[in-house]
């Protein structure tokens, strides 16, 4: 390759299938990947004729919430577009989506700008696998979809707009999974990303793009995009042109391939659908209610555990199930910085750890029990073995830890009288090695630590002991 400084440039497009009872325009089930083909359809969203939508609130708030979580500005005006097409996959000759007024527009999401996110309907599913002829099940038509565009970023190398891409899809299935407004799962189709791609020498001059769908994993974001740039770098190179079309990504091949050249906005002869009201969201929709109810988000979660410095796998951990991470910030209130690591590494190694290696019949006790196991633990009562034995015991039942710990014979020995007892027999046992300790062999301090534990049987405080002995 040459000497020539390449620039990357990226913009995104994902569609996300919003969570929600019932589909955009009618009161059908939304639930399309268990329901029986053809289960959850009517007039409405068969479009058959004279069949008349109403737009879903729940599906508006959804995107409202994302709105409210990337610090994006909430229109006050919005309305739904017809964009026109035609395909079997779309009962109504168009797809009611938003063109002039999305519902939220600006706004950022892990360092990259958004554009707009607005609100539309997923298409039915064609099933072309069968034979000569195509199935379509309809249960996906008009389920709500969110479609959110960001703006197009410049980067310094592919490798850094291949990982930035994906991190950002990323850090948006995070918060679609926090909010609770879709489970974006990509192998089901649920999340479904587009990167547009293009390179060029001139940062003020962007290069022509190239759109590339069927990313089916972040991972493909990362390699659709370096295989992308490679291939445009190689085509500028040899004097020729990009051509601006829709590619698909080969992930056995690991490649891009042309799908079809890319229609233009008037192709689609958008106009406002005129069976739909327009609305002024401020009016319809209590957006300070909804600012106050929503939980805690994803980036304020990953600073908190930033904060108690814990391995970046265990925070990925943490940030990727929704259930562990309220779990934790639950058992984790009112601990200081120590405890909340002792916290997270105890439920993640010995609690976590202990559920996944088992058949899933042991469950997590409340919170407050698991909280109640880690202060017995950093104030000494529980050795660290014996923690790990109260845990696991305490998955199966969740009984009183400290009652249990009693019944299993696991609070360390902390009375002060018996432990200097224990220490004043283990020295005259071992005279030698005390005049040594004496003299200056301060190692012997883990001789006689081990010694003092073995008296007690594994059920005392190591910290006392190392005081007690230091202290004679
Ligand atoms: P279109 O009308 O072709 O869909 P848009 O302007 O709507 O194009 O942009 C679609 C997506 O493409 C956006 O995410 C945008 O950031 C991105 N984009 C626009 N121009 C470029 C470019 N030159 N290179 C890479 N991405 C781009
Ligand atoms: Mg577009
Ligand atoms: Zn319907």
């Amino acid at each position: 390759m040459s000497e020539q400084k390449y620039y990357v440039v990226i913009g995104m497009e994902i569609h996300a299938e919003l969570k929600t009872k019932s589909k955009m325009w009618c009161s059908c089930l939304n639930d399309p990947f268990n329901s029986e083909p053809n289960q959850n359809v009517c007039p409405i969203c068969l479009a058959e004729p004279g069949a008349l939508p109403v737009a879903n609130i729940e599906a508006i708030k959804n995107v409202i919430k994302v709105g409210l979580s990337t610090n994006s500005e909430i229109a006050n005006f919005t309305e739904f577009d017809r964009k026109n097409y035609f395909y079997p996959d779309i009962p109504k000759g168009y797809q009611i989506s938003q063109y002039k007024y999305p519902i939220v527009s600006k706004g950022e999401l892990a360092s990259v700008p958004l554009t707009r996110i607005h609100l539309e309907e997923d298409t039915a599913k064609s099933d072309h696998a069968k034979g000569e002829y195509t199935l379509i099940d309809f249960n996906r038509a008009g389920v709500p979809l969110m479609e959110l565009v960001t703006e197009p970023v410049i980067y310094n190398s592919k490798e850094e707009a291949g990982k930035t891409s994906s991190n950002f899809g990323k850090a948006l299935q995070r918060l679609l999974r926090t909010l609770d407004v879709s489970d974006a799962d990509m192998e089901k189709g649920q999340m479904r990303l587009e990167a547009n791609i293009s390179v060029t020498t001139d940062p003020a001059k962007f290069g022509t793009k190239c759109e590339v769908k069927n990313l089916n994993s972040f991972n493909s974001v990362e390699k659709a995009i370096i295989y992308e740039v490679d291939r445009h770098i190689e085509l500028i190179e040899k004097g020729e042109k990009v051509i601006q079309e829709t590619r698909g990504w080969d992930e056995n091949k690991l490649e891009t391939f042309s799908q079809r050249k890319k229609e233009n906005a008037h192709d689609y002869r958008y106009f406002p659908d005129p069976d739909l009201p327009k609305m002024y969201l401020h009016k319809i929709v209590d957006l300070d209610k909804i600012k106050e109810e929503l939980p805690m988000l994803p980036e304020i979660k990953k600073a908190a555990l930033e904060k108690i410095e814990l391995q970046p796998k265990q925070i990925e951990q943490l940030l990727d199930d929704n259930n562990l991470a309220s779990y934790y910030f639950e058992a984790s209130k009112g601990m200081d910085i120590s405890n909340q690591k002792l916290l997270a590494n105890y439920l993640l190694t010995d609690a976590v750890g202990v559920i996944s290696k088992s058949d899933n019949t042991l469950k997590l006790p409340s919170a407050t029990t698991f909280a109640k196991i880690i202060n017995m633990i950093s104030e000494g009562t529980l050795s660290s073995r014996g923690a790990k034995d109260l845990i696991t015991d305490i998955l199966s039942e969740d009984t009183d830890p400290e009652t249990r710990a009693k019944e299993l014979n696991l609070i360390q020995n902390q009375d002060p009288t018996m432990m200097k007892k224990i220490v004043e027999k283990v020295i005259s046992e071992n005279q030698d090695q005390w005049s040594s300790y004496k003299n200056g062999e301060i190692k012997l301090e883990m001789f006689f630590v081990g010694k003092c534990m073995k008296e007690a049987a594994g059920n005392g405080n190591p910290k006392i002991f190392i005081d007690i002995i230091k202290s004679l």
